[in-house]
């Protein structure tokens, strides 16, 4: 079982950005308004994700560690229908397998709060608590009794650019929560959670480039897209500007960043891209979301289809907005 959760560990577990990462994602598919997360030297010192959710039951805390024990799926069916962020129920044991990992939670229905304390996988303490509803999320030292793994770690700026990173597309996903991101310290990122995710791109890329977004919206029978796209004088040097996020994760796809090159094609320089923050959403059996533990890449069924509603609708937010 130990084994079993430091194997599941090295697949889920690659640095502290995928802490961040998941703990996030529990943390929004508990229905939280307000994720606070505060993290020290890169997040291999410390890491702490505090959320206002519906919280963990008091005597399902110690299950939530097991290995599978996921309150997110009923049925085998419902993997292909998945909605939530989280459904494989790797991700707490595999977390708490390889740091110090402390969890208080309240749960919403009971109010009872528990704290459980797991070291390496061990649980060294696991006792009633007092705290406001939600959870918090607690992880230290990680990678301690991993020494292999903890050697790869990059430099301390590298680890918390892929948390920055994470953290700014989670936060333009989900515009109507609110979230503050600390690093030794310093507020790195603040959204409101009003809904308006124009100023969640003012919050991570500036107030002036929030000014020259575009917004998009467009829907066939499968698909609906709403988000913003930047006009054709903003430009950046790689496609790193360009956030998908489906059913409400953010994702890597190359479908996407083709059919908005697509789109921009004539207007761009040549190796320039283009700003785009673009929801989409569809029926989820559409999308096969387990391809990767990581849960990053996703297939569509419609693939083609999804390509040109992008491409279609960029390019008439494009060429309306040049004349
Ligand atoms: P998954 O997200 O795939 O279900 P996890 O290992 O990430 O698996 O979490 C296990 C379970 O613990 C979740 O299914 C959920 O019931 C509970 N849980 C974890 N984090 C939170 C949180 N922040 N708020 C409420 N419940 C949580
Ligand atoms: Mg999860």
């Amino acid at each position: 079982e130990q084994l079993a959760n430091q194997i599941a560990a090295g697949e889920v577990v690659e640095r502290p950005a995928s802490v961040v990462k998941e703990l996030v994602e529990n943390a929004v598919d508990a229905g939280s308004t307000t994720v606070d997360i505060t993290i020290e030297e890169g997040g291999l010192a410390f890491i702490r994700v505090a959320d206002n959710g519906y919280g963990i039951e008091a005597g399902d805390i110690a299950t939530a560690f097991q290995r599978h024990a996921t309150s997110k799926i009923a049925t085998s069916s419902d993997l292909f229908r998945i909605a939530s962020l989280g459904f494989r129920g790797e991700a707490l044991p595999s977390i708490a397998a390889v740091s110090r990992l402390e969890c208080v939670s309240a749960d919403s229905s009971s109010g009872l709060a528990r704290r459980i304390v797991i070291e390496g996988g061990a649980i060294t303490a696991d006792e009633p608590a007092n705290s406001p509803q939600g959870t918090d999320m607690t992880v230290k030292d990680l990678f301690y009794n991993t020494p292999a793994r903890l050697k790869y770690m990059k430099a301390i700026q590298t680890e918390l650019g892929h948390i920055s990173d994470y953290v700014n597309r989670i936060a333009l996903a989900h515009p109507g929560i609110a979230f503050t991101f600390k690093h030794n310290g310093n507020v790195l990122l603040r959204t409101l959670g009003t809904g308006d995710r124009l100023q969640v791109i003012a919050a991570v890329y500036g107030s002036n480039t929030a000014k020259v977004m575009l917004p998009v919206e467009a829907e066939n029978s499968d698909y609906e897209l709403r988000g913003f796209i930047s006009k054709p004088e903003l430009t950046r040097a790689n496609r790193n500007g360009i956030t998908a996020i489906v059913n409400g994760r953010y994702i890597r796809s190359h479908a996407v960043n083709q059919a908005l090159m697509q789109a921009y094609h004539t207007l761009l320089p040549i190796n320039r891209y283009p700003l785009a923050v673009l929801e989409i959403g569809m029926h989820p059996g559409l999308l096969d979301v387990n391809v990767h533990p990581s849960k990053m890449e996703v297939r569509f069924s419609k693939e083609a289809d999804l390509r040109s509603l992008i491409e279609d609708a960029v390019k008439q937010v494009l060429s309306r907005q040049r004349h």
